[in-house]
């Protein structure tokens, strides 16, 4: 089976061909640049509208053969940038008479972690732009475990470096200056299994008005942060009883994150697995993979209910392609 994935949930437009005989899959990806500030819902919406189609073409001219299924990122996401790569996909699931499947973006994060890595039902740390949550399987579903009461951290990350008047996006910024930082205190708010990061981001902007180096300050924020997430992903597991996780989202690009994850998995006597970078900021190979899994399990839309949904959460999705739904 030959699955065409179409990611378009806020800066990423992307398509993907997934191949699941031989299980590969070519990403085409083109990304949104604000020329100031953050995400602009108009100007990615017109991101979208000019490069889903580019990169449509380029999936299509580089697969081997006709695809048997279109799926499409259906939710979470902005709803101008939703709308516009849900058209493309159901125009071509039309146009190819196939059937057309809709995806959720945040268990997609989720899934290609566990194909990758071919991890059984691991719990899943999804650290992206606009969501922190984490993810266990049970009863047919991904239960949300734990999840930020506020932003997502990603959010968190760019909107200090915004502070700062460093480029979107700022997670990668906040990466290279952490190394030279020494570490300095900020809020940790972690309550039960959720956690927050606003404080934290109103203390980090305070400290650096207040003249404390942006090293420092970077170094802070990674600490505290990715400790609150790498704790409650620790609790997941003990409490869930499994011995797996997997990484997903942009900000799990960071390497300080997955050292520290990998060293709680290790203490724990569990196993980590991160995908790579590509599977793991936006990307259509992941909506791909999922919607090949999907349509091999009859998971399809009509067009008439295929609308999408900028708060499609992953516990709302009937899980329909595993068959373990007792674990
Ligand atoms: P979502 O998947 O929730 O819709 P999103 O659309 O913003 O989120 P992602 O590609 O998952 O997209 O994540 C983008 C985020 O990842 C941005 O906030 C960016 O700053 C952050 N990020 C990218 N690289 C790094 C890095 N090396 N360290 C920390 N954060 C990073």
């Amino acid at each position: 089976m030959r699955v065409l994935g179409v990611e378009g949930t806020a800066w990423c437009a992307s398509a993907a061909v997934f191949d699941a005989d031989a299980d590969s899959v070519d990403i085409f990806s083109e990304a949104y640049e604000p020329a100031s500030g953050g995400i602009h819902p108009r100007e990615a919406a017109e991101h979208m509208r000019e490069h889903v189609p580019q990169v449509v073409e380029r999936a299509l001219d580089s697969a081997d053969g006709p695809v048997d299924a279109v799926a499409f990122s259906r939710g979470p996401g902005l709803g101008p940038c939703l709308r516009i790569a849900g058209t493309a996909a159901r125009a071509l699931a039309q146009s190819l008479d196939v059937p057309l499947v809709g995806v959720n973006h945040m268990v997609a994060h989720l899934e290609i972690g566990r194909h990758r890595s071919g991890f059984d039902s691991p719990v899943c740390l999804n650290a992206s732009g606009a969501n922190a949550h984490v993810l266990g399987y049970h009863g047919g579903r991904y239960r949300v475990l734990g999840e930020t009461m506020d932003t997502g951290i990603g959010n968190a990350l760019d909107k200090f470096t915004r502070h700062v008047g460093w480029s979107h996006p700022g997670g990668p910024k906040v990466e290279e200056h952490a190394k030279d930082g020494e570490y300095v205190e900020f809020p940790y708010v972690v309550k039960g299994m959720d956690f927050s990061f606003s404080g934290i981001m109103s203390a980090a902007k305070q400290a650096y008005d207040d003249g404390e180096p942006v090293e420092n300050v970077c170094c802070g924020l990674q600490e505290t942060t990715f400790a609150m997430l790498t704790e409650v992903a620790e609790r997941a597991l003990s409490l869930s009883g499994r011995d797996e996780l997997v990484l997903g989202g942009g900000v799990g690009q960071n390497a300080r994150l997955r050292e520290m994850l990998a060293e709680m998995c290790e203490a724990r006597d569990a196993k980590f697995y991160a995908p790579e970078p590509r599977f793991l900021r936006d990307n259509a190979g992941m909506i791909a993979v999922l919607g090949a899994k999907m349509a091999a399990a009859g998971d399809t839309l009509d067009v008439e209910d295929s609308g999408v949904d900028s708060d499609f959460r992953p516990d709302e999705v009937p899980v329909t392609w595993r068959d373990d739904e007792d674990l």
